[in-house]
């Protein structure tokens, strides 16, 4: 029996259809590579709540709590706009992020030499970017209490949200962005507020704390959020690893994003605590959402479902090697010039999402000699 138990969850839209690409690589691997997954299939979002009345049912939950790692496709569609707010396909992602107490959400923003000219910036600033954001995901402004609107006249209402953070939440997202740098560029950057914001103060001692006490090799600089968000557009390539928390994470991670081009290239990985028997809790996931535009086209693109995968490999199993050969397969294959629609420029042939996920097994075949 394998150790690397999964849970796969296509969801709705084109979450089934780039999640099909992703079986079909893992199928190669275990033939090819004596890899074995052990794998569970369920249903979440929309289609789950048409067939099991819950976007997520209690028993898809437990499986989740059960395995090693959590491939998590995409949810959502009009189809379900007035169903109760609790049984919505979003609230599936709500309630994995929340009983896995996914805290820390690693976003790279990688552009590829093959596509450094679909980024909005100049092609020298991006060419070989490579940066990772780890955002504090469970707590911060939009979890703080008290939060809520009031009616404090017959024209005035007032609106309240809380930013709170504790020293333990920012110090367990601050390790995971620390040992992520020592196995990159070994230099974190973390962004907060501290100039006029208590959380941001409290942030910044914090990290500088741990710092001194566990991680005095890892460079590490202290940059005002701000000023973090015009670095990125003018000069990415200064930043290594961005550790920030859930409300600044939430913007900067959406600019980093567009420095590379394409929604459909960009995976994510959430992390939750060590468990007991060592391992931790772990979800990945396409940044994109389930694209009703384009579902059941075979027009998706599904590089960013697949390097999902390979963050998988890396973070969930220590496949390093593994997960390198996904990557430079997707790479070649968009070097020799194969795109789907939504990257594609007039020079390129566009070709469906089957024809994607085929193009990365050839390359994985040609790397391997398999
Ligand atoms: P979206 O990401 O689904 O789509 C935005 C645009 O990008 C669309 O034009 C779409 O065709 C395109 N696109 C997205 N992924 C693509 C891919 N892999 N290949 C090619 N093109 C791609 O965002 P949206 O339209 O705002 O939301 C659609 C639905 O998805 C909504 O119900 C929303 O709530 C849900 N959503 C879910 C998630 C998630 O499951 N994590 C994330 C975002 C949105």
């Amino acid at each position: 029996m394998s150790n690397k138990k999964i849970l796969i969850l296509p969801g709705d839209g084109i979450g089934n259809e780039v999640m099909s690409e992703v079986l079909k690589i893992i199928n190669w691997m275990e033939k090819t590579k004596s890899i074995s997954f052990d794998i569970s299939e369920r249903l979440v979002g929309g289609t789950a709540y048409d067939k099991e009345g819950d976007s997520i049912s209690d028993e898809t939950m437990q499986v989740a709590l059960d395995v090693d790692a959590v491939l998590f496709g995409a949810v959502g569609g009009s189809r379900w706009d007035n169903v109760e707010r609790e049984k919505r396909p979003e609230a599936a992602l709500l309630r994995l992020r929340k009983d896995l107490d996914l805290f820390a959400n690693l976003r790279p923003a990688v552009v590829l030499d093959a596509l450094a000219e679909a980024s909005s910036l100049k092609t020298h600033l991006v060419k070989g970017l490579d940066i990772l954001i780890v955002r504090e995901l469970t707590s911060g402004v939009y979890f703080g209490q008290p939060r809520g609107i009031s009616k404090i006249s017959e024209t005035e209402s007032k609106a309240i949200d809380t930013q709170v953070y504790s020293t333990s939440e920012i110090k367990r997202v601050s390790k995971v962005a620390f040992d992520l740098a020592k196995l990159r560029s070994n230099k974190v950057s973390s962004a907060e507020k501290s100039n006029v914001m208590e959380t941001g103060l409290l942030w910044r001692n914090v990290v500088t704390d741990l710092h001194e006490k566990e991680y005095t090799s890892v460079d590490l600089e202290h940059i005002l959020a701000d000023n973090c968000a015009m670095q990125l557009v003018r000069n990415p390539k200064q930043f290594d690893v961005i550790l920030t928390d859930n409300l600044f994470g939430d913007l900067l991670s959406d600019t980093a994003a567009m420095l590379t081009g394409s929604l459909g290239m960009l995976p994510s990985a959430s992390l939750g605590p060590v468990k007991e028997n060592g391992t931790r809790a772990a979800m990945y996931e396409p940044v994109h959402g389930s694209a009703p535009d384009i579902a059941g086209q075979s027009k998706a693109n599904p590089l960013a479902m697949i390097l999902s995968f390979a963050m998988m490999l890396k973070y969930s199993f220590n496949m390093q090697e593994d997960s390198q050969l996904v990557e430079k397969a997707v790479q070649n294959v968009l070097l020799k010039g194969l795109r789907t629609a939504d990257i594609a420029d007039s020079a390129n042939k566009i070709i469906s999402t089957k024809e994607m996920g085929d193009a990365v097994i050839e390359e994985l075949k040609i790397l391997s000699g398999n």
